[in-house]
């Protein structure tokens, strides 16, 4: 079999593949401690789930529309509109299953060979994946720990170019956990602006924000004719397994977007969409007590991380993933990501699994029980100290 040259730029996210090294040491016999998936450990809320086996006997067992159910996309446009102040239409949003193939068919629509993407570095790994499959050129800009993992404008206006079609931002951020403040975002939403650049917005995490209110760069001026808002039900309702996401995008670029959809998936689970609106439409206080949860752990786990010699670990503001420094350990972050693994049995991700500006860091998801935790942090601790005596 002969692949398409395009097939050997694709990347992938190394999250995937370490759980399945984990599980191949669990069924050694080995106990292993998850940090590594990206995923809330509570179960979806139970009204959600109850409305998902609704619709399945109700009959949402077939096709629908390729831009997802009208009543969903209304929802999600109210959800949209009242949560980031601007005015949404139902035409602008586009139901996908989960929110990744957003990130795919934007990149699709708005980039091609000789065309430049700006995205965050260390960042989601499939931001650079897809600008390479597509042929485009990814350009970095990079996120660093003494700017609290924003980024500098000014940097960014040095990387435009008259190539630049498109610029990816993502706050709060994974891996790092940082967020782009309120002044930031204003300056990028002046780039985007002055030179017509479109931005997509990976707001995910939008409401796992632990220190004041949430910002979209979608509310500063001008940003509305350019803003792809990205979201999803997959972090904030505990729904990761039931594939479903959105983005909310220009009307133009939303017609493109759905013409990905006819060409891909057909449409979203009609069921998991049902679902879906029973999340945005029903009670919040899972929600809420999903997050104060994860502050309380986020809380205890830095502080048991920066109590390790070797470990310094900047306070994430926002997601659930810690992004602990490690330079003081002089061996590669991925070294160490393996010998917690293997020696410690301890998953979790190297830095430069998030691109070259993650090198010297590891990815800890802390969506996972005190318990553990505390475990995680004893294991660590010990392997540390191995690693530097
Ligand atoms: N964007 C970011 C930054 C993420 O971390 C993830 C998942 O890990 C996604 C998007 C994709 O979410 P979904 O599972 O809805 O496709």
């Amino acid at each position: 079999m002969r692949f398409a040259d395009r097939m050997f730029r694709l990347g992938t996210e190394t999250a995937f593949e370490v759980l399945v090294r984990a599980r191949a040491l669990e069924a050694q016999g080995r106990d292993v401690v998850h940090l590594e998936i990206g995923e809330p450990d509570f179960d979806t809320p139970k009204h959600v789930i109850e409305a998902g086996k609704a619709a399945l006997d109700q009959g949402y067992t077939h096709y629908g529309p390729s831009a997802g159910l009208p009543e969903l996309r209304e929802a999600i446009a109210q959800d949209i509109a009242q949560s980031r102040n601007i005015t949404v239409s139902p035409e602008q949003v586009v139901v996908t299953p989960g929110a990744k193939p957003i990130m795919f068919y934007v990149v699709l629509a708005l980039a091609q060979a000789g065309d430049e993407v700006i995205y965050p570095n260390p960042g989601f790994p499939i931001y650079e994946s897809v600008i390479r499959f597509v042929g485009a050129t990814p350009v970095p800009i990079p996120l660093r720990e003494e700017r609290a993992f924003s980024l500098d404008v000014d940097e960014l206006r040095r990387l435009v170019t008259d190539r630049t079609r498109l610029i990816i931002i993502n706050s709060p951020q994974n891996p790092t956990g940082g967020i782009l403040p309120p002044e930031d975002l204003e300056a990028i939403a002046q780039v985007a602006v002055q030179n017509g650049i479109p931005v997509l917005t990976d707001e995910i995490y939008s409401r796992m924000i632990y220190d004041g209110a949430f910002h979209s760069i979608t509310a500063y001026e001008g940003m509305q004719d350019l803003a792809i808002i990205l979201d999803g039900f997959s972090k904030t309702y505990a729904m990761t397994g039931w594939r479903l996401g959105y983005g909310v995008m220009p009307q133009e670029l939303a017609a493109h977007v759905t013409k990905l959809m006819v060409n891909s998936n057909s449409c979203t689970a009609t069921f998991a969409q049902r679902a879906g609106l029973a999340a945005l439409q029903g009670p919040q206080d899972e929600v809420d007590a999903m997050i104060a949860e994860f502050r309380r752990r986020r809380d205890m786990f830095i502080a048991g991380l920066n109590d390790i010699p070797g470990i310094s670990c900047a306070m994430p503001q926002g997601a659930f993933y810690a992004f602990p420094n490690v330079t003081a350990v002089s061996r590669s972050s991925k070294e160490v990501a393996d010998y917690l693994m293997q020696e410690g049995g301890v998953a979790c991700l190297a830095g430069q699994d998030f691109g070259e500006y993650g090198e010297g860091y590891l990815r800890f998801s802390y969506a996972n029980s005190m318990e553990n935790l505390n475990k995680a942090l004893e294991r660590i601790a010990d392997c540390m100290a191995r690693l530097q005596g």
